[in-house]
């Protein structure tokens, strides 16, 4: 067994049992592995080992891995910050976009997403510490790039995504991810397509299991630190 297959098997069992500890419903919680920075090598053996959504933050760095991965049958999201320029080469490509923080972005990826490709599937980003430096709506702003994306015809919205700063101490962790898991419940209510809480990384996956997250963005636990 590769390393890789080795901590994807310890992670997914790490899953199941917090699923479990958190009274989450059984495979409630999906893994997306966070491939940047990372080999094509390294993707296909995770894809061996069973995961089928890889997350990437670089369009050029994406496009290659998704051009030479195109006879496997994966599922690739966006997850970087995005800039207006990179917005036809992402809704070319990716199936996914997390990243969604501004109305120029929603308007731009659903106006050059062919008409022939099944909508791109879209979570809104929230940026729950207010940092300047990390990108993402306010949550009190959530909602209205909610309905724009909604509205969208090459759009479908479903879900939210955060990125919150760095915090060891999981009592805090878990207090962030509460802030974003409540917002999600009540938007659920407004529009019926959103199923995917997107939270949690290999620093704090427990207390976002914990608060109701459905997908964990796994990099550094699975393929080991990037270089
Ligand atoms: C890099 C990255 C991750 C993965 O981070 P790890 O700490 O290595 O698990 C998850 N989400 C986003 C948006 C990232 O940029």
């Amino acid at each position: 067994m590769t390393y890789i297959t080795e901590n994807i098997c310890t992670t997914v069992q790490r899953i199941r049992e917090l699923e479990a500890k958190y009274n989450r419903p059984a495979e409630s919680v999906r893994v997306l592995a966070v491939s940047k920075r990372h080999s094509v090598a390294k993707i296909r053996e995770a894809a061996t080992a069973g995961l089928k959504e890889f997350g990437e933050n670089f369009l050029q760095e994406a496009e290659k891995k998704i051009t030479e991965l195109a006879d496997h049958p994966l599922t690739w999201h966006f997850i970087g910050p995005i800039q207006s320029n990179k917005t036809r080469g992402i809704a070319e490509h990716f199936d996914w976009v997390q990243s969604v923080d501004r109305d120029k972005i929603a308007t731009r990826l659903s106006e050059q997403r062919s008409r022939e490709k099944p909508p791109l599937n879209i979570c809104v980003q929230v940026n729950l510490s207010a940092e300047q430096s990390k990108s993402g709506t306010s949550l009190a702003e959530a909602e209205s790039l909610c309905a724009l994306v909604a509205d969208l015809p090459q759009l479908e919205l479903r879900g939210l995504m955060a990125i919150p700063a760095f915090e060891k101490d999981f009592e805090k962790q878990r207090q962030y991810l509460n802030e974003l898991s409540a917002e999600f419940a009540r938007l659920q209510e407004i529009f019926p397509t959103m199923d995917t809480l997107s939270m949690g990384m290999s620093n704090d996956y427990e207390a976002a299991i914990a608060e109701q997250s459905s997908m964990v963005r796994l990099g550094t636990v699975i393929f080991g630190p990037r270089v």
